[in-house]
């Protein structure tokens, strides 16, 4: 099967016009196959479907800007013949320049724009508050939409509450038929609530919401494992989950239960610090440092710097109470 079949057309056609670098010419013969069997018209990329391309491969909220950095391009006699060169690497987003020669204004066109698209929101366009969030730049009110939608709430004796994308949903424990639990043996945990049993979801056609996963990514993770009715759970698991809950330790740092106490580095799960580096320093660390105290000083005060400028980490410290 042709290594594109299951790419977007538009997406085929963007890296085919204007991307010649990154892929061998073998791949570039396999995406002209695909795009000539979808009946692609070759004659129709122009300046502005160059245009339309780029923006739909950009983020949705950066339109506007994206534009005006075109306008100001060919203001100053840039073509699409002068391809932008950027692409996702190591997680963010990176522009790199241009993939032929450009004048020194376009160059500078372009960096002036890189700084107002890392100040403009990915989702709606804002550019107040903007912070990296992920391989995105957010706004903090689209950042919190977005988190909101991890927390677990109201967990009691009788279920929990959870978002699945924009909607709360109530789940009773009676509903849950049986529980997948997975971890790495490390920092990461997932569980997930079936309510069928297996040989049940092979007879039924599937339905968002018969399974429902939680990571160690959701808010409240730890209540809802601290209170999974027994019946629930088999004996191993049962074991693994109560032991993992009980070796939450306290953080230097943060001063939040969140400390995986057991395990390798014991991170802790709301400020990222591997406490046992703390709790056992090296040399060449006490020395940067001074003295052991002075280290712990540095990190809280990093820590403070993460809680103002990194929403993800303010919003476990604030609204996490499974640790508190
Ligand atoms: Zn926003
Ligand atoms: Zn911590």
């Amino acid at each position: 099967m042709n290594p594109f079949h299951n790419d977007p057309t538009d997406y085929i056609a963007y890296i085919f016009f204007m991307d010649k670098t990154h892929y061998s010419p073998d791949a570039y013969h396999q995406m002209k196959m695909e795009l000539t069997e979808r009946n692609f018209n070759f004659d129709n990329l122009n300046q502005k479907a160059y245009i339309r391309l780029v923006i739909k491969d950009l983020f949705p909220g950066w339109e506007k800007q994206v534009r005006k950095m075109f306008a100001a391009l060919i203001a100053h006699g840039w073509t699409f013949q002068q391809p932008l060169d950027y692409k996702e690497s190591w997680g963010r987003l990176i522009f790199r320049g241009f993939y032929t020669d450009v004048t020194l204004k376009s160059e500078q066109i372009l960096n002036q724009y890189i700084k107002i698209f890392e100040s403009t929101c990915g989702h709606c366009g804002s550019r107040k508050n903007v912070e990296s969030y992920g391989h995105e730049y957010l706004c903090n009110k689209c950042i919190l939409k977005r988190l909101k939608r991890m927390i677990i709430n109201k967990i009691d004796p009788n279920g929990f509450s959870y978002f699945s994308r924009t909607k709360k949903h109530r789940v009773l424990w009676t509903e849950i038929d049986n529980i997948d639990w997975k971890t790495d043996g490390y920092d990461s945990f997932a569980i997930t609530l079936n309510k069928f049993s297996p040989k049940e979801e092979l007879a039924k056609d599937y339905h968002e919401g018969d399974s429902i996963l939680f990571s160690n990514e959701s808010f409240n993770l730890f209540g809802l494992l601290r209170n999974l009715p027994a019946y629930l759970l088999s004996e191993s698991q049962a074991d693994e989950i109560n032991s993992l809950c009980e070796s939450l330790e306290e953080c230097i740092i943060c001063r939040r239960k969140s400390v995986l106490g057991k395990m390798i580095n014991k991170k802790c799960l709301v400020c990222g610090t591997l406490t046992e580096k703390l709790e056992n320093p090296t040399e060449t660390n006490l020395k940067r440092f001074g003295s052991w105290q002075r280290m712990i000083d540095h990190k809280k005060k990093r820590f403070r710097w993460y809680i103002q400028n990194i929403a993800i980490i303010r919003y476990r410290y604030e609204t996490d109470s499974s640790f508190k």
